[in-house]
């Protein structure tokens, strides 16, 4: 089933060939911590966004945080397809969507699994 969503002006509006996750998730690392993303992930191919946005990286700067440059909501980060013990193939990519922005969804309600990005990366 299709999901949509958007930032909260409307400039940006997100479409994703998927369900909710069954947890989110929400990262520890000092950026998430401020921007306090509750992050869905989906293949790339599952996932578009339409509407001009503009986009802020840091660190390494694999990680590609997407947001609307007229309201400020952040929408979604492009991210290295990480293996659990961190390694990664160059490659494969994922979308971590702002479930907070999924229209008729209540992210603040929402089983959350917490990644400890903080001493991750
Ligand atoms: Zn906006």
């Amino acid at each position: 089933m299709a999901m949509t969503g958007g930032c909260h002006c409307g400039r940006i509006r997100l479409e994703i060939e998927g369900e909710i996750p069954q947890s989110l998730t929400r990262c520890t690392c000092s950026f998430c911590a401020k921007r306090g993303h509750l992050y869905a992930y989906y293949e790339p191919g599952k996932f578009r966004a339409t509407g001009e946005d503009a986009a802020y990286r840091w660190n390494t700067k694999l990680v590609v945080h997407h947001f609307c440059p007229s309201c400020g909501c952040g929408t979604y980060s492009d991210i290295p397809a990480f293996g659990r013990d961190g390694s990664w193939d160059g490659q494969t990519r994922r979308i971590g969507v702002n479930a907070r922005l999924i229209d008729d969804f209540d992210a603040a309600t929402a089983p959350v699994t917490v990644i400890d990005g903080k001493n991750l990366w």
